[in-house]
């Protein structure tokens, strides 16, 4: 059973059912910054911060932040479909534009921060920052295609080969 915020969260987005505006948030969102994301959500319901590839990790200090501050009571981690942080483009990533100095730098963060495949990537993720928050952190994927959020399952025990591949890719 998933925590109330994320029911709201999936009834509002795939369903279009309309609440009234809530008196505090209930839910913080990590999600991508691709631009064919567009979360349909109440209003006053939701911290939403976007990163390359829904990674939390760069974001996870305001994360912690609002948790303590505001009480939130869980967390969607929401990667995507057709995501380009999965596996960055070398030749993008020798194109950027600015100098070298910063291109080397720039290239070198972004590798870094490459996600791999995005349901694995997005189911892990999530069981380490519920552990670490002590709070629901539930994995979800948006759909490019049909813009539909879709409910990932925690377990990791059927994903042997995404393992091997995300490894390779760090
Ligand atoms: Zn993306």
């Amino acid at each position: 059973m998933l925590p109330e915020p994320v029911e709201t969260l999936l009834q509002s987005h795939n369903s279009g059912v309309v609440f009234p505006p809530f008196t505090r948030p209930e839910l913080a969102v990590v999600t991508c910054m691709d631009f064919r994301i567009h979360l349909q959500m109440p209003e006053n319901f939701a911290f939403v911060l976007r990163t390359g590839g829904a990674n939390p990790e760069p974001v996870e200090p305001y994360l912690a932040y609002s948790v303590a501050r505001m009480g939130i009571g869980a967390i969607a981690l929401i990667g995507h479909t057709d995501c380009a942080m999965q596996y960055p483009d070398p030749y993008v990533l020798n194109h950027l534009p600015t100098d070298e100095e910063h291109i080397r730098r720039y290239r070198a963060q972004i590798a870094a921060l490459a996600i791999g495949e995005v349901e694995f990537f997005t189911r892990r993720q999530a069981r380490r920052l519920g552990e670490r928050l002590g709070i629901p952190v539930v994995p979800l994927l948006y759909r490019v295609e049909d813009h539909r959020l879709e409910c990932l399952e925690k377990t990791l025990l059927d994903y042997p080969n995404q393992l091997m591949s995300l490894e390779r890719s760090l």
